[in-house]
């Protein structure tokens, strides 16, 4: 039996639409469709898939404002941020659409013969997506899978399923064959466990909670499923007293409140040199106040509201500390909070140590560059980070300290589709994006040509 999900706008309250939710026997039939569909997908000429992921990438930027404004109303995300997820998709796309026709293996000396090796695909991949960036991180896992020659099922999360099933119509206009690129809208303990234990399907990228990621991991012992997983953070911003104390305070609330906080790579630790804090206090509190929450569809708003009523009370749970400052924000319908800044005490306060995952951020002071490293990595994630320093070898020494993925100096941008993406410790395994991701959706395969007589 098929139900159905209320899509709402968490700007307004309003209902978006009705969407239908797969059951196991759709789940089920839409990866016995992906798994046939492999059997040419992978025979496609390696010219002609570039092609194809070429022309996919053109349609999705040409619905780039339709895609966008899809997100803003599903989503809550800032027009100015959906375009740039829209434009990410296609340039996803592209930039793996050079990909088929340079999936090198080598050709090894052996004794007695010739030795080379093949980058095969793997067979039905299912994308398991978050609702917190749902077109970018729905095109991380399809773009890649797709140029390596495996099909695709994806499963977006529940709250957003907008943009992914349009995707999805664009994919076939684009010219990509039935089969090959499929949307499964979904709950996840159903749609998304049954990628997890369908045979057929040889891959789960997953992208959500450490919890969640957990048990796919384990779901995935049993078939020794491969498994790429992009979890949770709680990284920290570095902020020494030799940088730009202005340029530092003028960037953080957008490092932390974009996407209202729901950002994996949120910069949800300042950690401040102590004897800046002040003047970083005072600097940091006026860019908070300057930060413009409103209606997500104006082309001035900063952040817009939360996704949803149940993340709201979630993320509200937490201001059990002092609160040392707040921004503004909307009163009314929607899922709306003001931008919050906390002053912990101690590290292990659980504002401090727990992904909150929403527009709230935690100051503390640090002694000197071995406290502010151990400070850092005193997290059990390890995600994202920036350092602030006019001191490039202090700023290396630091970065190579920081037990993170993706750290950023004198910057707080994490995210290149041409450079890797991923975590340390519980904030995954494995790694999206840049020239080596192809690896994670192939297998490499060996093969012994005897030339003896
Ligand atoms: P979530 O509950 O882990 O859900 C993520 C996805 O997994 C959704 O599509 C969800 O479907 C599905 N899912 C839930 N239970 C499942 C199961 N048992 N088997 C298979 N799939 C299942 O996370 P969320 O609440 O959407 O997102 C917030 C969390 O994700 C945060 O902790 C955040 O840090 C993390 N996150 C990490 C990254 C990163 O790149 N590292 C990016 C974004 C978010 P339903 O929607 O139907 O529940
Ligand atoms: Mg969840």
């Amino acid at each position: 039996m098929s139900s159905t999900y209320e899509v709402i706008n968490p700007a307004t309250e309003r209902i978006v639409k009705a969407v239908e939710l797969a059951d196991l026997a759709v789940a089920d039939k839409v990866i016995q469709r992906a798994n046939k569909a492999f059997a040419s997908w992978r025979q496609v000429a390696p010219g002609d898939r570039a092609k194809l992921l070429r022309a996919f990438a053109q349609v999705v930027f040409d619905h780039r404002e339709e895609l966008a404004k899809l997100e803003v109303l599903n989503a809550g995300h800032t027009i100015a941020n959906a375009l740039w997820e829209a434009d990410n998709v296609a340039n996803v796309l592209n930039y793996y659409s050079a990909a088929p026709e340079r999936l090198f293996g080598k050709q090894i000396p052996v004794p007695n013969g010739v030795d080379i090796t093949f980058k095969e695909p793997l067979g039905v991949v299912g994308v398991i997506v978050p609702w917190n960036f749902p077109m970018p991180i729905a095109g991380w896992g399809f773009a890649p899978a797709l140029a390596a020659g495996n099909t695709v099922v994806l499963k977006p999360a529940e709250y957003t399923p907008m943009t992914a099933m349009r995707l999805g119509e664009l994919a076939l206009k684009a010219g990509i064959p039935e089969g090959v690129f499929n949307v499964v809208v979904g709950k996840g303990s159903i749609v998304g466990n049954r990628f997890v234990t369908n045979p057929l399907v040889r891959k789960i990228v997953f992208t959500g909670s450490t919890t969640v990621g957990k048990q796919i991991m384990a779901g995935c012992a049993d078939q020794i499923k491969r498994v790429t997983l992009e979890l949770g953070g709680k990284s920290a911003n570095i902020i020494f007293a030799d940088s730009d104390i202005e340029a530092a305070a003028a960037a953080a609330p957008g490092a932390v409140f974009d996407n209202a906080g729901q950002d994996c790579c949120a910069r949800s630790r300042v950690l401040v040199e102590k004897s800046v804090f002040d003047k970083f206090m005072s600097a940091f509190e006026m860019a908070v106040k300057k930060f413009r929450v409103e209606d997500p569809s104006l082309a001035t708003a900063q952040m817009g509201p939360l996704i949803s009523k149940k993340q709201l009370d979630s993320v509200q749970s937490y201001l059990t500390e002092e609160v040392a400052f707040t921004g503004g924000a909307p009163t009314g319908a929607g899922f709306w909070m003001a931008p919050t800044v906390l002053m912990p005490k101690k590290t292990t306060a659980k504002v401090w140590q727990e992904e909150i995952f929403g527009p709230v951020v935690s100051v503390m002071a640090f002694e000197d560059e071995a406290d502010a490293i151990a400070k850092a990595n005193d997290s059990d994630f390890g995600l994202s980070g920036s350092i602030w320093t006019n001191n490039s070898s202090k700023a290396l020494r630091v970065a190579r300290a920081v037990e993170s993925g993706n750290l950023s100096v004198n910057s707080n941008s994490s995210v290149r589709y041409w450079t890797p993406f991923g975590g340390y410790k519980q904030s995954g395994l494995g790694r999206e994006l840049g020239p080596d991701a192809l690896d994670s959706f192939t297998e490499v395969k060996n093969v012994f040509i005897a030339t003896d007589k």
